[in-house]
């Protein structure tokens, strides 16, 4: 299982990435050195134990937040705040949406943001929540929808701003065990149909595999890459058919292994 060097062209860059939170007079190293890219087009999955600076990494090339030393760099420009081509989905779809707009406002108000005028928002709108099969609900409020629809209109809003790069931060760990299924297999359309990079986080082993192509495997904090890994598996993914090959049973055991090596206090052989 070796790990696949980065065709084509690179999208995004992280180098040498490292975070120091500052609290209660205390320093946490919670990110040492974290390099990686991702290629135009690719969907990567970051798996990593709990509290190993998954959230932390997502916040920095988001912009949201800055880095201590090292940097992200989108399209050959060094990230210093929020980039106009990114979207970010987070795991709280319950308070990423705002409860006194519709629906349809939500999804439509960083395109507002985007200055798009008005007839190509309604278009885009529309087209992003038929995408996620909520054309229905556009006058509704998210707290009259369950939570998976709730997580749909947020992956609509994301997909409607027509970024080059989207970011999900575990975003289907709050939701049932159907539903997740049915919003991975969301992902992996609207992956395919509208070719957008995409960078998904998830402590979700099976779910890791299932969806990426590469699968970037991460240390306990002070966190480093322990390992890449390529998903060597048929592009098209079925829940029944994809889980049950013995292929992803291999890849998730080896991913298994490195992320119990990981919370072990493990680290790759060359930063040991
Ligand atoms: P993950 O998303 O992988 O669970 P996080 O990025 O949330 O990990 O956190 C990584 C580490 O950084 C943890 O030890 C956490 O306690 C610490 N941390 C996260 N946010 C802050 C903060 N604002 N101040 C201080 N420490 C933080
Ligand atoms: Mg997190």
């Amino acid at each position: 299982m070796t790990s696949r060097p980065i065709t084509g062209t690179t999208l995004l860059d992280v180098n040498g990435l490292q975070k120091i939170y500052q609290s209660g007079g205390r320093s946490v190293e919670a990110v040492r050195d974290l390099t990686f890219g991702v290629g135009t087009g690719e969907l990567v999955c970051i798996v990593g134990p709990s509290g190993s600076g998954k959230t932390t990494l997502l916040k920095c090339i988001a912009g949201l937040m800055g880095a201590t030393s090292g940097e992200v760099v989108l399209e050959g420009d060094r990230v210093t705040g929020p980039p106009a081509g990114m979207a970010v989905v987070f795991q709280e779809y319950g308070r990423s949406l705002f409860p006194w707009m519709t629906v349809r406002q939500n999804v439509e108000l960083p395109l507002k943001e985007k200055r798009i005028r008005k007839p190509e928002r309604q278009r885009l709108v529309r087209e992003a929540l038929d995408a996620v099969g909520l054309g229905h609900v556009g006058d509704s409020h998210p707290w009259q929808l369950s939570g998976g629809m709730q997580q749909r209109v947020a992956i609509a809003r994301a997909v409607a701003y027509e970024p080059q790069i989207l970011l999900m931060d575990e975003p289907f760990a709050a939701v049932d065990a159907q539903t997740r299924a049915d919003l991975e297999d969301l992902v992996l359309t609207l992956w395919k149909r509208l070719g957008v990079t995409i960078l998904f986080v998830t402590h979700d082993i099976d779910e890791s595999v299932y969806l990426g192509q590469r699968v970037i495997v991460l240390s306990s904090s002070p966190t480093v890459v322990m390992a890449e890994v390529a998903v060597d598996l048929p592009g098209e993914r079925d829940q029944l058919t994809t889980r049950s090959e013995p292929r992803f049973a291999e890849l998730r055991s080896h991913i298994y292994t490195l992320i119990q090596q990981a919370k072990e206090g493990r680290r790759p052989d060359a930063t040991a």
